[in-house]
């Protein structure tokens, strides 16, 4: 079967960094699953329709018109990269994806990802739920701390202001809903490799993933 690395774990644990690196490295695909459900969510609100309407937001998430080329995401030939990469899009994300309809309406998709020589799929469900086969599962976890610190300065270098306080809570906060949600509560798979990162540089994150992957 293609092969595929699933790198999952909680909001700014360092896995997009992580994947993104991965793919370039082995010459793989790379899906971006928060991405998706971004999109999912932005396309409910051009829409008019209610975040809390799962049955309506699926009926929008299963006809995504998606397109990426190199770092552009397109819906419906429209540039939505910058806009879909803020907080509150990904706060909105995070309400969409509570939705078992919006979770199944884009699980075709996440799978047409799948195309040699290979995939590095980043998320929180993909070596639970969506590529149940992955050669390898990789479950990033860091302390809520170093994730702010980290989202934070990010943050700062985009020259957007905010605190670290509010970023910590925003963060504790969607933790809070993807675990706690009925349909695909964010867990690590069974077979999954833990890996905290709170102490290791992308460098060192990467180097490990690769002597798994190898071994
Ligand atoms: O990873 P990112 O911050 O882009 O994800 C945005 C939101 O989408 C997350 O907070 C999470 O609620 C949801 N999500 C999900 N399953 C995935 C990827 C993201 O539920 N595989």
């Amino acid at each position: 079967s293609i092969p595929v690395i699933c790198i999952d774990g909680p909001t700014a644990s360092g896995k997009g960094t992580l994947a993104a690196k991965l793919a370039a490295e082995l010459g793989y695909h790379f899906l971006d699953s928060g991405v998706l459900y971004r999109l999912s969510a932005h396309a409910a609100s051009q829409a008019g329709l209610s975040l809390d309407d799962g049955a309506a937001v699926a009926g929008v998430t299963r006809k995504l018109s998606v397109s990426f080329k190199n770092d552009t995401i397109l819906l419906d030939g429209q540039d939505l990269s910058a806009a879909i990469r803020s907080e509150s899009a990904g706060m909105a994300a995070s309400k969409v994806s509570a939705h078992p309809e919006v979770r199944e309406a884009l699980l075709e998709l996440q799978h047409s990802f799948r195309r040699l020589p290979g995939l590095v799929a980043d998320g929180r469900d993909m070596g639970s739920t969506i590529f149940p086969d992955a050669e390898l599962k990789v479950f990033l976890t860091a302390s809520a701390e170093h994730r702010a610190e980290r989202r934070h300065k990010q943050m700062v270098a985009k020259g957007i202001s905010t605190t670290l306080e509010s970023i910590e809570q925003d963060l504790l906060a969607r933790d809070a809903r993807d675990q706690s949600r009925k349909a695909s509560p964010l867990h690590p798979a069974d077979d999954a490799l833990l890996l905290d990162n709170s102490f290791l540089s992308i460098k060192k994150s990467v180097q490990q993933v690769l002597v798994w992957w190898q071994d």
